[in-house]
């Protein structure tokens, strides 16, 4: 730090709704922080603590040391952080604990969980006005080569600036909606990546705001557009070997693969109110433009939940599933905890993977659905409240504390949300009765 000049360090730690708070030391408190954290008070944080156990401890993490290209005038370093109670017992609000928890299963079982997310997202022009429709930056479809000056300027700098913070991307394009676009991070361990995801969007919101434009990871702010969403590619390793790749298999998957996939599918209901957190969640996944609304698999089949990509899957190393249903909105750490955990529960109780849907499962009736077995994913938060309410797997993995208090949450903006008169109501209904 005294090679760097740096001035400040930020303490970087997530709320439960996966909002990012940050407190900053100077230099001098840096020795301090290391041996006993610093001091803040929980109560005030999203999901953390009831008031008379609002004292909580934040523990930087020294790996994740890294300098912030955006503060040019003095240097400023940011590091994750565990947080605890006062006599060092994790705190159960930390999401971050709750993935670390989740890992550790894994670990215990010999594997180490690696994900790579596609993280879409949009860029309008100048500030946001509320309850105003945004205006797109530009007028590009899906892979577009778009002019300079609009987002294509705007990946490379981001892209520059997540390398520089040691995030490795591996490609970026124009997404299909406008002003949508798209960048895959490279492969990482799941914890690595739920704390590159939150950099991810801190980055892009900066770089953003010092264009004078606006980002937003929204998962669907147009109803004739598609949303955006944050599929994310996983793989368990047993030391250096991929345990989900069988080179003799059709589809090159090994039987921990197909398993976990299985698992995947049949807890996907009960994981989605995390995963898909919002009230806005719903109208992407309910709005075709490529997002799942289907409990199957498939393929090259995007209307799937969960994908088999084949290409390089000859590759041992790139065996990988990828899940489509989780939005580029949701809590890194909650989501990736229950997906990991998901798949696990297939692992353990050896689940067979259903058939492959072959076809476009929007294009079937409800009937041909349902006799091929294929459930719908919940239509709204609501819905996904209920099955998550019931599920054992999602209360063991969040731990009560954050399974309570999400529940609580979820519940009051459902309950807000459906007081609305809509402007919808008031164009379609009003000039009618
Ligand atoms: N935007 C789509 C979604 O919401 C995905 C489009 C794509 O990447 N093919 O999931
Ligand atoms: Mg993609
Ligand atoms: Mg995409
Ligand atoms: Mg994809």
């Amino acid at each position: 730090m005294e090679e760097r000049d740096v001035r400040f360090v930020r303490l970087w730690f997530t709320d439960v709704l996966g909002f990012l708070k940050s407190v900053a030391i100077t230099p001098a408190e840096l020795e301090g922080s290391f041996a006993e954290g610093i001091g803040f008070d929980g109560s005030a944080i999203e999901g953390y603590a009831r008031i008379q156990e609002s004292d909580m401890v934040a523990h930087p993490d020294p790996t994740t040391f890294q300098l912030l290209p955006w503060r040019t005038q003095s240097s400023t370093a940011r590091m994750f952080c565990d947080i605890t109670l006062p006599d060092g017992s994790p705190s159960f609000a930390d999401p971050r604990f709750v993935l670390k928890r989740a890992l550790k299963k894994a670990g215990d079982m010999g594997f180490t969980f690696y994900t790579h997310p596609e993280i879409e997202f949009f860029l309008f022009r100048g500030e946001l006005v509320p309850g105003q429709r945004p205006i797109p930056l530009d007028t590009g479809g899906y892979f577009d080569h778009t002019t300079l000056g609009d987002g294509t300027d705007f990946r490379r700098d981001a892209i520059q600036m997540l390398e520089q913070m040691g995030i490795s991307v591996e490609f970026s394009h124009h997404e299909g909606a406008p002003g949508q676009h798209e960048i895959d991070l490279r492969y990482a361990d799941a914890l690595t990546m739920a704390d590159n995801i939150m950099t991810f969007r801190v980055v892009i919101k900066e770089l953003a705001a010092a264009q004078g434009i606006t980002a937003s990871f929204m998962p669907k702010p147009f109803t004739e557009w598609p949303g955006s969403g944050m599929h994310t590619h996983m793989s368990l390793f047993e030391g250096d070997n991929n345990a989900f790749y069988d080179a003799a298999d059709e589809y090159r998957l090994s039987r921990i693969g197909k398993q976990f996939v299985a698992g995947l599918l049949h807890h996907s209901a009960e994981i989605t109110a995390v995963t898909n957190q919002w009230v806005n969640s719903y109208k992407r996944l309910g709005g075709g433009g490529e997002a799942p609304a289907y409990v199957c698999w498939g393929r090259n089949n995007r209307s799937a939940l969960v994908r088999i990509p084949m290409f390089r899957a000859d590759k041992s190393s790139s065996a990988r599933i990828e899940m489509r249903s989780i939005d580029s909105s949701s809590n890194p750490y909650l989501s990736y905890a229950l997906m990991l955990a998901a798949g696990l529960s297939g692992i353990e109780h050896e689940m067979e993977l259903p058939e492959e849907a072959a076809d476009d499962v929007w294009a079937l009736s409800e009937r041909e659905r349902s006799l091929m077995g294929i459930r719908q994913l919940p239509r709204n938060l609501d819905e996904a409240i209920r099955e998550m309410e019931n599920s054992e797997l999602v209360a063991e993995t969040l731990g009560e504390h954050v399974f309570d208090y999400f529940l609580r949450n979820k519940r009051a903006e459902f309950e807000e949300y459906r007081r609305q008169v809509t402007v919808h109501e008031l164009t379609t209904l009003l000039p009618r009765v």
